[in-house]
């Protein structure tokens, strides 16, 4: 319609009107070139600073042609410097501002100094003083550099968010990719635990039943060493990456305590070389899955067992904190160790003994992790190591405390 009234009578319309309805076509023009190139120059700078460009060249068309000096149109300045921002970021913004600042002072300044008359607007502009001509230019320049400021902050603040969100993202499925090949790991195995117990069973018969000549003997004991390792390599490994979901249940500390240690001094081969010597804080209650503690305590006994090469002596203490915490010490007058050992002993796999698989400490961790609750450890070398175990303490339940 606008092209229509263009053709008919263009000697009609006023010159301003006509360069307004060109700039329309123009921009309609411009707008389906954008849309064509979008596809091949998406991510490219350059083409936002062309395109950003354009759009300031012709918004000072616009103003031009709407009063210049008395346009009210120079407030798209700041849309354009507000979009540069989103699109380029802070040097973008300050570029377009400059750019659109230039425009905007060249432009008055022709009209001020009378270059600018074809559209007969702006004869009166030396009358209103120079003062105030560039009061107003200065008003749009600061407009124009204070918003691509802020708003580049803005948007600069936008991206980092966004940047950091996607590096979350990229973490978030390395772990789970890291979570799958654990639990496949498992799966495997668990599938290597049978066939595995089915052998050594097997070789155990053997060696019962042949005569064997005492080097062949040596062989099968070594075959049957071997098996038993593996096979406490796969469950440390199952316990590790599987642990049991445990069913916590509210104990008294001093009598659960008191009955695995009784339990482990049976157990461990050490009852002779080793002193224990315990000493439980009464009626301390916590709530635990008793495998659990069980699994916690024998992991650090067995450490403290094995870190003592001859004779020496295993301290159990319990101190309760304030009736909010109990602390579980374990503490062996062994080999100690180095600070570079001490930086790595929970790391998996993580072990200084031949016949280790450095997994005790990692299934203690992990199942602490489910009870909020922290291992610390001190150790000195050649002198000993102590182990602290900090648990919650809850109220004993109702009719069973000792006070009732
Ligand atoms: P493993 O017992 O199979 O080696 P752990 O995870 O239980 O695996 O322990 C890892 C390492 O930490 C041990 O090999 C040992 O070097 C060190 N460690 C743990 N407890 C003690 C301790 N009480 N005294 C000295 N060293 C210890
Ligand atoms: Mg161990």
């Amino acid at each position: 319609m606008f092209a229509y009234r263009l053709g008919k009578e263009p000697g009609l319309l006023p010159l301003a009107v006509q360069i307004i309805y060109g700039l329309a076509v123009l921009i309609l023009i411009l707008s389906t070139f954008y849309f064509i190139l979008f596809r091949f120059f998406r991510t490219s700078a350059h083409f936002a600073y062309f395109q950003l460009g354009m759009d300031a060249i012709l918004t000072t068309f616009i103003i031009m042609v709407t009063g210049s000096f008395a346009s009210v149109f120079s407030f798209m300045y700041l849309l354009i410097v507000i979009y540069s921002s989103i699109l380029i970021f802070r040097k973008g913004s300050l570029i377009l501002a400059s750019f659109c600042s230039m425009q905007y002072s060249l432009l008055i300044g022709l009209e001020y100094h009378g270059h600018l008359s074809m559209f007969g607007m702006e004869e009166g502009l030396p009358r209103i003083g120079w003062l105030f001509v560039s009061f107003k230019v200065i008003a749009v320049v600061s407009a124009c550099y204070a918003i691509a400021f802020l708003s580049s902050l803005l948007a600069e603040r936008e991206k980092r968010a966004r940047d950091q969100l996607k590096a979350m993202e990229a973490h978030v499925k390395r772990v789970e990719k890291t979570a799958a090949m654990g639990e496949m790991a498992a799966g495997l195995a668990h599938e290597i635990k049978n066939p595995l117990a089915s052998m050594s069973g097997a070789i155990q018969l053997l060696k019962e039943d042949m005569r064997l000549e005492p080097d062949k003997v040596k062989l099968m004991q070594i075959v049957l060493r071997e098996a038993d390792r593996l096979s406490t390599l796969v469950s440390d490994f199952l316990q590790f990456a599987r642990p049991s979901a445990g069913k916590p249940e509210i104990i008294q500390l001093d009598k659960t305590l008191g009955e695995i240690l009784a339990l482990f001094q049976k157990d461990a081969k050490s009852q002779d070389r080793i002193t224990f010597t315990v000493d439980l804080a009464p009626n301390i209650w916590i709530k635990i899955d008793h495998g659990h503690l069980r699994q916690v305590m024998w992991n650090l006994l067995l450490n403290a067992v094995e870190a003592i090469p001859d004779r020496g002596s295993v301290t159990i203490n319990t101190i309760p904190i304030k009736n909010e915490h109990i602390w579980i010490e374990v503490i062996d007058n062994g080999q100690g160790m180095s600070q570079a050992t001490l930086a790595s002993i929970f790391d998996p796999f993580f072990t200084t003994r031949a016949d280790g698989t450095g997994l005790g400490l990692s299934i203690v961790q992990r199942i602490l992790a489910e009870y909020d609750s922290q291992l610390d450890v001190e150790s000195e070398a050649g002198h000993g190591t102590k182990f602290t175990l900090k648990l919650k303490q809850v109220a004993s339940p109702v009719g069973k405390s000792t006070h009732a």
